[in-house]
């Protein structure tokens, strides 16, 4: 099930991805001797086309000369997409005094299956695996993640190794093979599993904290990225061959499910991750649905491996990964320009990821030397990539923080103003209520026709006046005024024309009687009062008189009456005499009396009365 790795560590690569074959002349048998330490045996080796897959081990042997093997040369042994079995060998010899082992490696743990033989100089099998990533892990002579066979080499003899490579689905991927004494292959797994753990643990490590950090602070980013980094972390294990070792050793077939299963959720949670960090969701809804739609399809596309059809999997899976990706390298490029801080991380992160799978096929495709920095740069891009979006992740988090910051700067402020309001508006009520109280309270004063104060008023303010007059020893001037022939002017005029003059009236009473203690009463119908501010009855009387004048020559016509005209008749009062008149009821008795007389001397006219104290 080798066309798994080919998709990893992601499909962005795939277009890097060419085939380098050189050819190079046929070996002769190896002297392992002569190389102690770690032999790449990859151009060493010789080939053959097993087209029809109906080789086996003994027709191979029997019918060896005819076959036409030919030689590799390649640095690392890499047939492509190929639906031949490929068997290969190599001579290797001990020109030495004692036994010898060697570990042949096959750097490549997805290998569908391997078949093994060590073949004597006689021709004879003397040794035998059957293993492959699609049997059990416990056929495999050294337990390792990639496929290690132990060959024993006796002194002095050539032993013949024969290797047959076959695959589920048709595509085999670059194997370099190595030739390692005990001692080399031991420093080499303990470089490599060092190099992992510190990979793997620094993944770990992200997650655990970026998990803490989401359940601490509930940002769902942090949550999809630890999703993400855990879907990938579990891709690698398995595409690296420790899943198998570690984790499902007896189910190969499982095994092989997994990978294109976790390509499919590495795709999805990519995309939920990106979508959620870049905030596409707000930005541009319709591409975020695209994404996901892409990244549902690497889902989909991933599902016929449960079933055991791969080549499904691969023509749906690769094109929606390439144009998943491409995708998202558009939208990171976009929004990056449009100086999104986070785009510009997440582009940062991506470009070093790229950087690293390139590298990696650069490798795979021979152009770049097999070697520790080019078989681990998807390793270092990834772990780069990571470590860079949890910087992403950090700043986003910084970015809300600020956003709340401010937010809530101006829920204070909105609240600040509204009950400055609020104030301003209580204080205006309060302004408009005490005007209305005191519209009320002068309502309750005065005579809402006139505006003259009412009879209520009369009692109140002609008794205060009178204890005043009293307390000082002075005259209290009072006189009580009735309209003559009122009711016949009614009668003429009707009872509006007689409202306006009882108006009319009060206004001249308003402009004739200003002094500041002057006061103007309507006591009922058309019958005045007037308090007057003066001290002897000549001042009052000719006061009052000077306005008997003017509202005659005011000239209203009252055709009804004997002068033709509106007139009134007054009765004054001059009192110094307060036992005899104690209050307002008193006073206002005497001065309608006198008011009477006028009337009975045929109105228009003033009768004073004074009411003196007796010395
Ligand atoms: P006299 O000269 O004897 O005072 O005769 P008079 O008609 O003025 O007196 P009388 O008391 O007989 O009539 C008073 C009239 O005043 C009766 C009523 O029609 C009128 N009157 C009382 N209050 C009002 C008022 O508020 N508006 C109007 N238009 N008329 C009023
Ligand atoms: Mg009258
Ligand atoms: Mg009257």
């Amino acid at each position: 099930m080798t066309r798994r790795s080919f998709l990893l560590p992601s499909a962005l690569a795939v277009w890097l991805l060419f085939a380098c074959l050189l050819v190079s002349p046929a070996q002769a048998a190896i002297d392992v001797t002569q190389s102690p330490g770690q032999l790449d045996l990859g151009p060493h080796v010789q080939l053959l086309e097993d087209a029809e897959r109906e080789l086996d081990i003994a027709d191979l042997l029997a019918r060896d000369e005819t076959l036409p093997w030919w030689p590799s040369g390649q640095e690392t042994i890499n047939f492509s997409f190929s639906d031949s079995a490929w068997w290969l060998q190599v001579e290797l010899s001990n020109t030495g005094e004692g036994q010898v082992r060697r570990l042949l490696e096959l750097g490549m743990p997805l290998h569908d299956y391997l078949d093994a033989w060590v073949v004597d100089e006689a021709g004879e099998v003397v040794e035998a695996w059957q293993t492959g990533d699609r049997r059990a892990f416990d056929s495999r002579p050294v337990a390792h993640r990639t496929f290690v066979l132990p060959i024993p080499l006796p002194p002095g003899e050539t032993r013949r190794l024969v290797l047959r490579l076959d695959t589920h689905d048709g595509l085999y991927d670059a194997t370099p093979l190595y030739l390692m004494s005990d001692g080399s292959f031991l420093q080499k797994s303990q470089r490599e599993l060092m190099a992992f753990s510190l990979y793997f643990g620094a993944l770990l490590a992200l997650m655990i904290f970026n998990l803490l950090l989401y359940l601490a602070i509930r940002e769902r980013s942090l949550l999809h990225y630890v999703v993400y980094l855990g879907t990938f972390f579990v891709l690698m294990f398995t595409a690296r061959g420790f899943a198998f070792q570690y984790w499902w050793p007896n189910w190969p077939t499982f095994n092989n499910q997994m990978l294109p299963l976790t390509i499919g959720l590495f795709a999805v949670t990519l995309s939920v991750f990106s979508i959620s960090y870049l905030n596409l969701q707000q930005h541009a809804p319709r591409l975020s649905r695209a994404l996901l739609a892409l990244a549902g399809l690497c889902l989909a596309g991933s599902l016929p491996a449960l079933l055991g059809h791969y080549a499904l999997v691969f023509r749906v899976m690769i094109p929606a990964a390439i144009l998943l990706s491409s995708l998202m390298l558009a939208v990171a490029v976009w929004r990056s320009w449009l100086g999104d801080r986070l785009a510009q991380i997440f582009l940062v992160a991506w470009c070093v990821l790229l950087v690293g799978v390139s590298l990696y096929f650069l490798r795979v495709a021979g152009v770049l030397p097999y070697n520790f920095f080019t078989e681990y740069a998807v390793q270092a891009g990834s772990g780069l990539e990571f470590l860079l979006l949890a910087l992403g992740l950090a700043y986003k988090i910084n970015l809300l923080k600020n956003e709340k910051l401010t937010a809530e700067r101006a829920t204070h402020e909105l609240h600040r103003s509204h009950s400055k309001q609020l104030e301003l508006e209580v204080a205006e009520r309060t302004r408009e209520l005490e005007a209305a109280n005191r519209r009320l309270a002068a309502m309750a004063r005065t005579d809402p026709l006139t505006g003259l104060l009412n009879r209520r008023q009369f009692h109140e303010l002609v008794d205060e006046e009178l204890q005043r007059r009293r307390r000082r020893g002075l005259p209290l001037l009072f006189a009580v005024m009735d309209i003559d022939a009122f009711k016949a002017y009614n009668d003429t005029y009707g009872h509006q024309a007689g409202d306006e003059v009882l108006v009319q009236v009060a206004g001249l009473l308003g402009a004739h009687f200003r002094r500041a203690g002057d006061r103007l009463f309507r006591l009922g119908g058309e019958e005045f009062g007037l308090l007057l501010e003066a001290d002897t009855l000549g001042e009052g009387r000719n006061a009052i008189e000077a306005f008997r004048q003017a509202l005659e020559d005011l000239a209203i016509p009252n055709e009804q009456a004997e002068t033709g005209v509106v007139t009134a008749s007054f009765g004054l009062v001059c009192c110094t005499d307060y036992q005899r008149v104690p209050d307002a009821q008193r006073l206002y008795r005497e001065a309608d009396e006198a008011m009477y007389e006028a009337k009975e001397r045929s109105r228009n006219r003033v009768v004073t009365r004074t009411i003196l104290e007796e010395t």
